[in-house]
């Protein structure tokens, strides 16, 4: 038996530690000692779940609990509609098609697999190898959730990271590493904080609110704030203003959400009246601003 998850290891992570432990075989020589054929490799949305835990390799286990535990679905599945979010769930158990598609998320992971000093340090004093946590990984997270730290970018890019396991050694975590986001004095740390921790509270909850019911409760929450029209439809200039007003500068780091220092509405609006295609991170920064108006209201009254 390989050894199972740590805290908030990753499957891909795990895989990765029993790799370096064999000796590095290539991934399909790996995979075929395992279950007795090659799968691909994807580190935030696995497949091969039900290989996986027929194969014992990492100890009792089912392929709901892999798949909620183990992987990124709970955080890209957690506003999608819940048809999509079986149908990746489908695909992660089998081992053919691309998990990622139906949840819209194919192009949102980070570049390169990241990590936080101070974690890699608790985690080095506890065990003889350190992992990739789950948490670090989603795009919406600049900072660690547990200790505030920026994270840093590791040497395992995309390609690298598809084509077999790399484990997260000192080499690819090297002291030298870049920042995922360089920032200054305006941005303020409490505020990616607040979006990390909220990002990491979706890896532990479950999800079956269906996204019309989801823009309805929207709605009616801005309806509260004055911030619907005589027709129905969200005042997008004022919400963007509120947006400006409660993320500042933090709506810079990420491509597309602002420019000149203005929200964008675009993405405001698809979030607001559009498809289901918005990524998580559009839904935290949404409800960052809806709490915090309905904050200042409740104040008032
Ligand atoms: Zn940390």
């Amino acid at each position: 038996m390989l050894t199972r998850p740590r805290y908030d290891e990753t499957l891909y992570s795990a895989f990765a530690r029993a790799s370096m432990y064999l000796g590095a075989p290539p991934r399909s020589r790996l995979h075929d000692a395992l279950f007795g054929i090659d799968i691909s490799v994807f580190d935030d949305l696995p497949v091969g779940i039900r290989r996986v835990v027929s194969s014992g390799a990492f100890g009792p286990a089912d392929v709901d609990g892999v798949v909620h535990e183990w992987t990124l679905f709970p955080y890209y599945a957690h506003f999608a509609p819940i048809e999509r979010a079986r149908e990746a769930v489908r695909r992660m158990e089998g081992e053919g098609q691309w998990p990622h598609e139906p949840l819209g998320c194919g192009t949102a992971a980070p570049a390169r697999l990241r990590f936080c000093r101070s974690c890699r340090t608790d985690m080095l004093e506890q065990q003889a190898d350190a992992w990739w946590r789950r948490t670090h990984q989603l795009p919406s997270s600049v900072v660690c959730p547990d200790h505030g730290d920026t994270l840093m970018e590791s040497m395992v890019t995309r390609d690298r990271r598809r084509s077999g396991y790399v484990a997260a050694t000192e080499d690819e975590c090297p002291a030298d590493a870049s920042a995922v986001a360089v920032f200054d004095g305006g941005v303020a740390i409490g505020d990616l904080l607040t979006l990390a921790r909220a990002g990491d509270a979706l890896l532990d909850e479950r999800c079956d609110v269906h996204p019309d019911d989801r823009r309805e409760t929207y709605l009616r929450r801005l309806a509260g704030l004055d911030l619907l029209n005589r027709v129905g439809q969200a005042k997008l200039p004022a919400i963007a203003t509120l947006m400006e007003a409660r993320w500042g500068s933090v709506l810079e780091l990420w491509p597309g959400l602002a420019r000149d220092g203005r929200c964008v509405q675009g993405w405001l609006g698809t979030l607001l009246m559009g498809g289901h295609g918005s990524p998580p991170l559009h839904h935290l920064l949404l409800e960052g601003v809806l709490a915090s108006a309905e904050g200042r209201r409740g104040r008032r009254t």
